[in-house]
């Protein structure tokens, strides 16, 4: 079972079958977002992924298992069930997909026996049954010994409804489901994505951390080009984390899908709590570096500078110093942002990465009692004071964190929409330093009171 974001738990179902029976197309129906990316180039769907759907009012965790396009026909089903034998464990429905134009295949005769032994739920699914096409081969189904098959097309929007009544019928009922979330509660993982421009290290990094190859990494840049979420234990708890695709200005392997992957980066900032931006500290940090941290400023994302490559840098005092040098003068708003230097590829430093993001996690969660902060702020105002503005001077009364994640402050005073840009940075500074919120954006809002 998923977490969902009231820390209840979400029925958690996974589609399975052969690739290219449209497994992605049919995960992006059912989440109706762009969260996979199908395409007709083998290889391209690679990686598990997870997305969360409505279906008929039941909120569930669907995952979408490995596409295995790259095998070789004669280990194809064996790999079909190494990537999904994970996801059929912790499943409480397999959609089970075959593809009616095609028929059914020995692999996916194999595998209906194999699912069948797993004494899980299984709806069977024939797809690109689009306009009565496959009718046959959906009748053929049944011989798979997994129930009525249910005829649709995932990619023409037929029968989708069906199968979201379908789903939402055989999960289990809601009521069992909401006493097991309790004792479950602290089992929260924090979610961290990976970040950073194409090639800086990040499929190798995700690799180093899982300790095995679950990502497929290579030289040629946008290899990954899809947001993958894989979850592990750290010692302190679990860890969901998020890899993406490389961002850059320029596609050069596919524009479409390129641009689908920026997108998908920045989905993934927004379900993260903690954005490693994985910078290559052969080339140093450039604009796209910045461009990056400044999403992730927008976005309110506690941020780890993950400097990679460090095996190839040699002089590591004056790169550490170029590299805060730059941070400081290019983005004030993240002024301490913390900063890891490893290399993935050796595994050198890596250890100390998820301890760093924890830290950050805790700032980016911190909260200030009012009591305390209006100590502060009386201090702050004194030592300068608010700015005449028009020959009068500006009330500023009290402060109060308003929220966190990021830090959230309120100051309540008059005529405040008239107080000058600087004199905000004081006192963002001001609370940065006292509070120790090295690194997180903060966020200071203004509001008149009477
Ligand atoms: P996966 O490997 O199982 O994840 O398959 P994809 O979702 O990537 O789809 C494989 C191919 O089948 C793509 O070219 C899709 O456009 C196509 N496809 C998916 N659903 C349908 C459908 O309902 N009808 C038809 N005709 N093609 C489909
Ligand atoms: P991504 O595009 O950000 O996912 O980058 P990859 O993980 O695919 O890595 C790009 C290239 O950099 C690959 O050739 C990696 O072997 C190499 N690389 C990654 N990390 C390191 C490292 O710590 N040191 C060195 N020397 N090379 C690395």
């Amino acid at each position: 079972m998923a977490e969902t974001k009231e820390g209840g738990k979400l029925p958690v179902v996974v589609i399975a079958g052969r690739p290219n029976v449209g497994k992605s197309t049919l995960f992006n129906r059912l989440v109706g977002r762009r969260q996979a990316i199908v395409s007709d180039e083998p290889g391209v769907t690679r990686d598990r992924k997870e997305g969360e759907a409505l279906l008929r009012g039941r909120r569930v965790k669907l995952i979408d298992t490995a596409g295995l396009e790259e095998s070789a026909p004669e280990t194809l089903y064996g790999r079909m069930r190494s990537s999904s034998e994970e996801g059929v464990a912790q499943a409480d429905l397999v959609v089970f997909c075959v593809d009616a134009r095609a028929g059914i295949t020995p692999v996916d005769a194999h595998f209906a026996a194999w699912l069948r032994r797993q004494n899980r739920p299984v709806l069977l699914v024939a797809n690109k049954a689009e306009g009565r096409a496959g009718t046959e081969a959906a009748m053929e189904a049944f011989s798979l010994g997994l129930g009525t098959p249910l005829a649709l097309s995932a990619e023409h929007g037929e029968g989708i409804a069906d199968l979201m009544s379908e789903i939402a019928e055989r999960l289990p009922s809601q009521e069992s489901k909401a006493a097991a979330s309790e004792e479950e509660e602290e089992a929260k993982p924090l979610r961290v994505a990976i970040l950073g421009r194409p090639n800086a290290g990040k499929s190798t990094l995700l690799n180093t951390l899982l300790g095995e190859e679950r990502m497929i990494t290579g030289p040629e840049a946008g290899l990954t080009r899809d947001a993958v979420s894989v979850t592990i234990n750290d010692g302190e708890g679990p860890v969901e984390i998020v890899d993406t695709a490389g961002m850059r200005k320029r596609a050069r392997v596919n524009e479409s899908l390129e641009r689908m992957s920026v997108s998908a980066a920045i989905e993934a900032m927004k379900m993260a709590e903690v954005v490693v931006l994985v910078i290559d500290a052969e080339r140093g940090v450039d604009e796209q570096d910045l461009q990056l941290a400044r999403l992730i400023e927008r976005e309110g994302r506690a941020c780890v500078l993950a400097l990679n490559k460090w095996d190839t840098v040699e002089d590591r005092q004056a790169a550490r110093k170029a590299v805060s040098n730059r941070i400081e003068t290019s983005l004030a708003q993240m002024r301490g942002i913390p900063v890891v230097t490893f290399s993935a590829l050796t595994g050198a430093g890596v250890k100390r990465l998820l301890p760093t993001v924890r830290e950050a996690a805790e700032v980016w969660n911190a909260r200030v009692s009012t009591g305390e902060l209006n100590r502060w702020f009386e201090e702050a105002l004194e030592r300068h004071q608010p700015p005449l503005v028009g020959g009068r001077r500006l009330k500023l009364r009290y402060i109060t964190q308003v929220k966190s994640r990021p830090p959230t402050f309120v100051i309540f005073g008059t005529r405040v929409d008239e107080l000058p840009e600087s004199y905000k940075r004081y006192l963002v500074n001001g609370l940065r330093e006292t509070f120790h919120l090295p690194g997180t954006p903060i966020r200071l809002q203004l509001r008149s009171a009477r």
